[in-house]
């Protein structure tokens, strides 16, 4: 029916005849918005496939701009397959539901994401699956972790807030040896400090499933929610979208907008807020109320040489992000962290990274590990990322509030 054979103005407007003409090209994809999708008759809806993106079936089931993301981000980290998730922990979720069930165990890395830990002790540990946490820095401990039943290896290069960074390459083919299915969470290399799915160079190793907040990098605004997960292995890729299907997870396509418009970008902002910490990161290293730097690309961090090995392997500068942290003084007093960290001007307090402000957050690194790490100083633990702002003016304001609050 179109608006010429029908006499109600809603009708009309709901059923409109007119079709714009094809063929419009522009920067950037257009964002197609649906729940409910048109089938041109019941014979194509009985036969339509969503799983292998030939067809639209349902907006749980993605649209153009879905798959136009996915696809997108597939290039950036080198994967086959990838679905959306609304946020980087359900991405971590999701993958985990999709490889475990009732009686599987699986190891984390002890500096993992905090969320993901509470995860496996949280609705992992009620579903009957069980988990312990490894030493990234000792693959020795890895293996002697593995069981019999171990499904899954979660990696994550480097940890989210002590930034040791691992012998990724090691820490896999340990895995692949016992076929565990590895899944690394690549938030902060992003697809762009190594290729996690072609580790060597040589297509001879590659993690099974990478998770990311697309949250971080790939937005770069600060201002949006959105994971992913990805795959080359075509079973794995069903079983993350059977899962994604039963428990009804989808992306909004205002938010998929954001991230499409935010992705030829990224490598620029990637190596602007990386040049950024590593002048920061530079700089704390001459202060004395600093006794150790924890910068993957910092001589002396924990895991330079795995950095320097899986990023920088011919020798260049390679990529390290925008994030690190550096340890204060035990001879400081909680309260002057604190106001170390009130203190500053353009750094503001909160989490996540990759956004345009520079963030910084104290952390309780005690509380978080299940021993203190011999390979970090004692004292305390503040995170830094960078954002958009002057190095310059970033150095300027942490010399102020260093000058007022952490004399020793
Ligand atoms: C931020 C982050 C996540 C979670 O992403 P959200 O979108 O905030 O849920 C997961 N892993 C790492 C390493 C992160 O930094």
């Amino acid at each position: 029916m179109t608006e010429k054979t029908a006499s109600h103005p809603s009708t009309q407007l709901i059923h409109h005849g007119y079709t714009p003409p094809a063929d419009f090209q522009a920067p950037q994809p257009g964002i197609f918005k649906a729940s409910t999708v048109f089938f041109p008759n019941v014979a194509a809806m009985r036969q339509r496939e969503w799983k292998d993106k030939s067809a639209y079936t349902y907006g749980t089931h993605g649209t153009p701009s879905s798959f136009i993301l996915e696809e997108r981000l597939c290039t950036l980290e080198g994967g086959k397959h990838c679905v959306l998730t609304p946020s980087g922990l359900s991405a971590l979720a999701v993958a985990a539901f999709a490889v475990l069930k009732t009686g599987d165990h699986v190891l984390l890395p002890d500096n993992s994401y905090g969320p993901n830990k509470s995860l496996a002790e949280g609705e992992l540990q009620a579903f009957g699956i069980t988990h312990t946490y490894y030493d990234a820095l000792n693959p020795q401990d890895l293996m002697a972790k593995l069981r019999a039943n171990t499904k899954m290896v979660w990696l994550e290069a480097p940890g989210s807030v002590s930034m040791e960074f691992p012998d990724l390459l090691q820490l896999v083919r340990i895995c692949k040896d016992r076929s565990v299915v590895t899944a690394l969470d690549n938030t902060w290399g992003a697809g762009l400090a190594f290729k996690p799915f072609d580790l060597t160079g040589d297509g001879s190793l590659s993690v099974d499933l990478t998770a990311h907040a697309l949250t971080k990098y790939p937005s770069g605004g600060g201002d949006v929610l959105m994971g992913s997960v990805m795959t080359r292995d075509d079973d794995l890729a069903l079983k993350l979208k059977l899962t994604m299907m039963r428990l009804g997870i989808c992306v909004g396509p205002n938010d998929v907008e954001t991230i499409l418009r935010s992705l030829p970008t990224i490598t620029l902002r990637y190596e602007a807020q990386d040049q950024a910490a590593r002048k920061l990161a530079a700089w704390w290293k001459n202060q004395t109320a600093c006794v150790q730097v924890m910068h993957p690309a910092i001589e002396g961090s924990p895991g330079h040489a795995n950095w320097q090995a899986l990023c920088a392997p011919n020798g260049g500068q390679g990529l390290a992000a925008g994030l690190f942290s550096v340890m204060l003084s035990p001879k400081l007093q909680q309260k002057q962290v604190d106001s170390f960290c009130d203190t500053l001007n353009l750094f503001r307090i909160g989490y996540s990274w990759g956004g345009p402000v520079s963030l910084v957050v104290p952390y309780d690194i005690a509380s978080m590990r299940s021993e203190w790490p011999s390979h970090l100083q004692a004292g305390y633990l503040v995170r830094f990322s960078t954002g958009f702002e002057s190095p310059t003016d970033l150095i300027a304001d942490l010399q102020q509030a260093v000058t007022h609050c952490l004399n020793i």
